[in-house]
Formats: C-alpha cells, structure tokens, sequence
C-alpha cells in the first residue's frame, strides 16, 4: 500500500486578540492564533496605561504653622494608587486688633494677633483719644492763655503782659476737674479732668499790682471728649 502524504493546510491567522489586559503598571499581552487550531502564531505587548489621576485634594489642611497635605487617586477601576504632596504652611497673618479701646483720658491697647488662628504676638498702647477744647480769651491782648490736655491733665499756661505785673492768684468756676484750686506756680495752671464727659470752667485772675481783691476773668474754656 502506497502512502501519499498529504500537504499540511497551514495554520490561518486571525485577528489579533487582547490575551491579558494591561493595567496601570503592568503591560499587557495581545497574541495572533490560529482559528483552526487556536495554536498562538505570534504574541506582541500591550503597553501599560499608566494613573489616571483625579484632582488634587487637600486631605491635610495647612495651619499657619504646619504643612497640610494634598492626595490624588488613580480614578482607574481596580486600582487603588495615590500620590501626596505638602501643601505650604500659612504663615500668620498679623493685624493688628483694638483690645482695649482708648477713652479720652485714658490709653487703650493693640494686640497683634493672627487673624488664622488667633495667636497674639506683642502690644501697644493706642494713645488716649484727648479733648477738643474751645477757650474763649477775653483779655487776650494783656494775658495769652494757652490750654492743651495730656493724659488727661489738662494745662493752662498763663503769660500776662507786663502791664498786669505778676499773678498773685487765681481761682476757677467749673465742673468735671478734681481740683477745685490749685495755685502751682504763677505761670501754669494743672487740672486734672475726672470726667469722660464735658468739662468746663470760667478762669479768674488777680495781679499783684492791680486793685485789691479784684478778679478779672481771663478765659472761659470747654472741654469736650474726642
Ligand atoms: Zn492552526
Ligand atoms: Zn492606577
Ligand atoms: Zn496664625
């Protein structure tokens, strides 16, 4: 019996199909078979797809003085990979704030302080707000008055021309001082104002060489709160 050997068909590439798929990190494989005999004719590598990454989130907020830290995750199904990164701390933000508030006799106080976390860094005074003060002068052209507050104590300079000699005394009428006569020397006259309302007073003079037991009324001033 003769045998006759019958040429083999060959083998009938298909399409190429996905063998395993690849993932963010690792390739994958895609392979070239035979659709008689499903034997592999040729394979290739399917490159890996690399993160898909969401946004970045802040998952750590930043105090003023700490690091926060932002994440973003790999959006990609069935993988669970996440980077971080610092996010800069603050810094404080320094204002200064009216802690105690200034009255007209009175200095009040700031206070730096970090508007973020409220952390104080120091003070300073805030000056006292100080008076208006309105003087009528009425022999202004014999006696120059000249009236300004200080912390709350108020100062009368008195010049008198030559004319009137020197003042002997004075007295005043008035309210809101806590002195009611002060005969300091002859030239400056100190209240001290014991109210954060109006003050007020009519200031009377006499000098040595005028008529005995006569006052002249030298200045009539107002005081009034800033
Ligand atoms: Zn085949
Ligand atoms: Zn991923
Ligand atoms: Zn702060």
């Amino acid at each position: 019996m003769e045998t006759q050997a019958i040429p083999a068909e060959g083998h009938d590439a298909g399409q190429w199909h996905t063998a395993s798929a690849p993932t963010c990190t690792a390739s994958g494989v895609s392979e070239l078979r035979c659709t008689k005999c499903a034997a592999v004719l040729q394979t290739d590598g399917i490159p890996a797809l690399g993160h898909s990454f969401g946004n970045w989130v802040v998952t750590t907020a930043p105090t003023c003085a700490a690091a926060g830290v932002e994440t973003r995750y790999c959006q990609r199904a069935g993988c669970s990979h996440t980077e971080t990164r610092p996010v800069s701390a603050l810094g404080h933000d320094w204002v200064w704030v009216v802690t105690i508030p200034p009255t007209a006799t009175t200095d009040g106080l700031e206070t730096k302080t970090c508007s973020h976390c409220g952390a104080a860094d120091g003070t300073r005074p805030v000056p006292a707000k100080g008076f208006d003060i309105w003087v009528a002068d009425f022999f202004d052209d014999y006696i120059e008055i000249n009236v300004y507050a200080l912390n709350g104590v108020l100062y009368v300079e008195i010049s008198v021309c030559y004319l009137y000699g020197n003042i002997c005394y004075y007295y005043y009428e008035g309210y809101g001082f806590s002195v009611e006569y002060e005969y300091q020397n002859r030239s400056v006259l100190v209240l001290e104002l014991d109210t954060e309302e109006d003050a007020w007073f009519e200031l009377y003079l006499m000098a040595d060489d005028i008529n005995d037991d006569e006052f002249f009324k030298a200045v009539e001033i107002t005081v009034i709160p800033a």
